[in-house]
C-alpha cells in the first residue's frame, strides 16, 4: 500500500485511526506520561476508544451552555430511546454504574422510604437479585452495592424455586454461556413478572448488536459508553422500560439524598453519549473492518517472512469487529518466551502495548484497531526485531 493510498484511506475511516491533531501544550510530555502505541485495543486501563470528533464537539458545546440538568438527562434519554427503539433511556456513569442504578431501581420502585434505605434495604424488602452461576463476573460487586443479595442458580429448576417475594431482579451477561438459554431466561421472568437486566456492555460494535439487544425482550439494558460506542469514557446507557429507568434514576444524582449521587453525570457527558449513538448509526463500521482486516493482515504477512513464526489473523465471531494477530513461534530458535516478548515490546523504544490477559493462555495477541497511521508498520517491525536479537 503507498503511502498516499495510506493516508488517503485513513482519512476516509474514523478518528481512532487518523493521526492526533497538533496541541499548543503537550500534557502527557508535561506530566511524565509515557507515549505508547495502542496494540491492545479500547481497554478501560489504556484511555478506552477515542471519542467521535461531533462528540467533543457536542462536549464542547455543553461547556458553554448550560441546561436544568433534570430536564436536559430526561431529553437526551428521548432522543437516545428514539434512536435505538427503546422505550426509554437514560445515561449514566459507565455500564457498572447503570447496573447499580438499575439493580437500585428494581429494588425500591419509587417508594421514598426504600429510597432513602438503600443500600440498607428493610426487612422484607426485594432485595435478591437472580443469576446463573456461570454468569458470575468482574461486574457482579455493581448488583451488590446497592445492597442486594445475589442468588445462583444453574438450571430452570433451581430458577423457579429462587424466584419469590424477595426478588427484585433477573440478572443476565450478554454473550455468556450457561444451561438456562437466553430466551427462556426472559420468558420466565415474564411469567413469573420479574424485571430483568442484560449486561451488553461490549457487544459494540456493530451498533446492530445494541439494537438487537433492545428487542429481545429484557426490561433492561446497559451498555458501556467509552467502549466501542466512542462515547466519553466515563459513561454508559440504561436502555428499557420507562418505570424502571425513573426508578433507576431517582436512586441517581442530581437527588441529594440518593445512594447513587455520587454517579454524577456531566452535562457534557450527556451530550457526548447522545451524539455518540447519533454517530455510530450512521457510521460505515464495513469500512472500519475492512480497513482493521488490512492492517492485521499486513503486520501477519510481514512477521510471517521469518523462518519458525506464524502469525495468523483471526476473526472470533465474538469480538467480530476486532480481528488479531496471533503470534506463535519455536521458542528453541528463537530463545524469548511470549511475557518477555510483551515486556520487550513494552520496554522498547516506541512503546507497545499488546493484549496482555490472552498470556495467561499462553496465547500472543495484537490488535489494528487503535493503531494510528503507520503504526502498522512500526509493530511489525519492532516484534521481528526482537525475535531476531534473540535468534
Ligand atoms: C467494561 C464492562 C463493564 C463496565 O463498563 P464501564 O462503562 O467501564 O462501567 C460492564 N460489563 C461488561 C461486560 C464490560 O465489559
Amino acid at each position: 500500500m503507498s503511502d498516499r493510498r495510506s493516508f488517503l484511506q485513513y482519512m476516509l475511516i474514523g478518528a481512532s485511526t487518523v493521526g492526533a491533531p497538533t496541541f499548543a501544550r503537550d500534557y502527557h510530555k508535561e506530566l511524565g506520561q509515557k507515549p505508547f502505541i495502542n496494540a491492545i485495543g479500547a481497554y478501560s486501563s489504556l484511555g478506552g476508544e477515542e471519542m467521535w470528533p461531533e462528540v467533543i464537539e457536542a462536549m464542547d458545546y455543553a461547556a458553554h451552555n448550560k441546561a436544568d440538568m433534570e430536564e436536559l438527562h430526561d431529553a437526551v434519554g428521548r432522543r437516545i430511546a428514539e434512536l435505538v427503539g427503546s422505550e426509554y433511556a437514560c445515561v449514566t456513569a459507565g455500564a457498572t454504574s447503570a447496573i447499580m442504578l438499575a439493580t437500585a431501581g428494581c429494588m425500591s420502585g419509587l417508594d421514598p422510604e426504600l429510597l432513602h434505605a438503600l443500600p440498607h434495604p428493610p426487612e422484607g424488602a426485594k432485595d435478591e437479585v437472580i443469576l446463573q452461576t456461570s454468569h458470575q463476573y468482574l461486574y457482579d460487586r455493581a448488583l451488590r452495592t446497592p445492597g442486594a443479595k445475589l442468588i445462583f442458580v444453574d438450571s430452570e429448576e433451581d430458577l423457579r424455586a429462587a424466584i419469590g417475594p424477595k426478588t427484585a431482579m433477573m440478572f443476565y451477561v450478554r454473550k455468556m454461556k450457561g444451561q438456562i438459554s437466553l430466551e427462556r431466561w426472559i420468558e420466565i421472568a415474564k411469567e413469573l413478572n420479574v424485571p430483568t437486566l442484560c449486561d451488553a456492555a461490549t457487544t459494540v460494535p456493530p451498533i446492530q448488536a445494541l439494537l438487537d439487544t433492545v428487542q429481545l425482550g429484557f426490561d433492561l439494558c446497559c451498555f458501556s459508553g467509552g467502549k466501542g460506542l466512542r462515547g466519553p469514557y466515563s459513561v454508559g446507557l440504561l436502555l428499557g422500560r420507562k418505570d424502571l429507568i425513573m426508578a433507576a434514576k431517582a436512586n441517581g444524582s442530581p437527588n441529594h439524598a440518593a445512594f447513587g449521587r455520587s454517579m454524577k453525570v456531566a452535562p457534557e457527558e450527556y451530550l457526548g453519549m447522545m451524539v455518540a449513538v447519533e454517530v455510530a448509526l450512521q457510521h460505515d463500521e464495513e469500512a472500519d473492518l475492512v480497513h482493521y482486516k488490512k492492517l492485521t493482515n499486513y503486520m501477519a504477512a510481514s512477521i510471517n517472512e521469518l523462518d519458525g513464526v506464524t502469525a495468523e489473523v483471526v476473526i472470533d465471531p465474538e469480538q467480530g469487529y476486532e480481528p488479531f494477530v496471533k503470534l506463535e513461534w519455536d521458542e528453541n530458535k528463537y530463545k524469548i518466551n511470549k511475557d518477555d516478548l510483551k515486556l520487550a515490546l513494552r520496554n522498547g523504544d516506541p512503546c507497545i502495548e499488546i493484549r496482555a490477559i490472552f498470556l495467561a493462555f499462553g496465547e500472543f495477541h495484537f490488535t489494528a484497531n487503535m493503531l494510528k497511521a503507520g503504526e502498522e508498520i512500526i509493530v511489525a517491525n519492532r516484534v521481528k526485531a526482537i525475535l531476531l536479537e534473540n535468534l
